[in-house]
């Protein structure tokens, strides 16, 4: 959609906490379309484009993809309520607070949850979740790619591959709310049931869209249930011929679909399938915006919530704030330097670490400077705070 002249948001402070994330002005100029018929012939193509478009994210040609209005959480309700039958047993991979709210989302429909809980700053090993399932028989596993409350990242390619030798019928759901777009995922190589997201992280777009990923074993399990879905907006009962109609090109209807927001999100997953960089190349980027920030931070002195770099993610940070100082030396000196990051979430050391996102259009265009200035920012705050400190 072409504005004349183009359209430009106003100055604002960058920013960069891990979602929501900076969006583009055309991904924003997207979201100002004329109101429309959420049954009218040009939205139903858009809406179609935009499931075809997450199939090629997350290299999964043969998944059934849901864009529902919502947000990330609601991947959740859809995963409790569709896949799981109430008493059947799931196990949580729990690398962080994510973790602990899924495991209360399950159990909210009533699944049996057991947890791996992970030392805080790694993630559960492949040997220990191998364990687990030796122990028991799960309908469901589930993973946190990124645990935005840590910065950590789970080997979902490792894991995956546990629960297809040691228990081939298990399900396997991947939260990336906090990794798709930023970490490569091949959800159908690496035998991923289900990946759900939300539009306002990696993905680049205003908070709103829930999208669900399943693959053709999870549509499966769904067909088999012996019980009814335990949710009417979040049913796939319901979700299923709506997506598969837009998907054809025929108009049908449950709930309203955010007409505007799927404009929006056609304009930016257009941007990250068919514009540049490639998809490889985005994600090739991410990781070396991420290496410059932890390097940065390392040689400041900050010391990292991942324990090892084998756990960290690409599309985020998160750092524990020097010795002697806290959130208000830092957070809101950054904010006086335009730069908006985020506190602490995980609850055993929320008051002292810090997080940084770095994904989208911050990473990948590079003419903005948006890395350059959250690196300099970075460094004359914690420089100056340490100096002040000593004084
Ligand atoms: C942000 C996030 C969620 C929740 O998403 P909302 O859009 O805030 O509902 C869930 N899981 C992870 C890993 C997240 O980072």
């Amino acid at each position: 959609m072409a504005s004349n002249p183009p359209f430009k948001q106003e100055p604002h402070k960058l920013l960069v906490i891990p979602g929501p994330i900076e969006v583009a002005d055309d991904v924003l100029y997207a979201n100002a379309h004329p109101s429309m018929s959420h049954t009218s012939p040009d939205f139903i193509k858009v809406f179609g484009d935009c499931i075809r478009m997450i199939r090629t994210v997350l290299y999964s040609p043969n998944s059934q993809p849901f864009l529902i209005a919502g947000s990330g959480t609601l991947g959740w309700d859809q995963v409790a309520s569709n896949l799981v039958q109430p008493g059947e047993n799931v196990l949580v991979l729990n690398s962080g607070y994510f973790g602990d709210s899924f495991t209360d989302c399950l159990q909210t429909y009533g699944a049996h949850v057991d947890q791996v809980q992970a030392k805080l700053g790694e993630a559960v090993q492949p040997s220990e979740l191998e364990a687990a399932l030796q122990g028991k028989s799960y309908k469901l596993v589930t993973i946190t790619h990124v645990d935005t409350s840590t910065g950590v990242l789970s080997d979902a390619k490792a894991l995956c591959e546990t629960v297809k030798r040691v228990s081939p019928n298990t399900l396997v759901a991947l939260d990336g709310v906090c990794s798709v777009a930023s970490e490569e995922i091949h959800q159908e190589e690496w035998g991923i049931d289900v990946v759900l997201t939300a539009t306002q992280k990696g993905l680049g777009t205003p908070p709103g869209l829930s999208i669900v990923n399943a693959s053709q074993a999870a549509m499966k399990a769904f067909h088999e249930r012996s019980t009814p879905p335990g949710s009417y907006y979040a049913s796939w009962k319901r979700w299923l011929p709506i997506m598969q109609a837009y998907e054809a090109g025929r108009a049908s209807y449950f709930a309203t679909p955010p007409v505007n927001l799927v404009y929006a999100f056609h304009a930016s997953l257009s941007q990250i399938t068919k514009g540049t960089p490639s998809l490889q190349e985005r994600f090739q980027q991410h990781r070396e915006a991420s290496k410059r920030i932890k390097d940065t931070a390392e040689a400041l002195g900050l010391e990292q919530v991942a324990v090892d770099s084998k756990f960290a993610a690409n599309g985020m940070t998160a750092l524990y704030f020097p010795v002697g100082l806290s959130a208000s030396d830092i957070v809101p000196k950054m904010a006086e330097k335009d730069v908006t990051i985020a506190a602490g979430l995980h609850k055993d050391i929320k008051e002292r670490y810090f997080r940084i996102g770095h994904m989208g259009i911050s990473v990948v265009d590079k003419a903005r400077g948006d890395i350059d200035k959250v690196l300099d920012a970075l460094t004359e705050v914690v420089k100056k705070a340490l100096a002040t400190q000593k004084s």
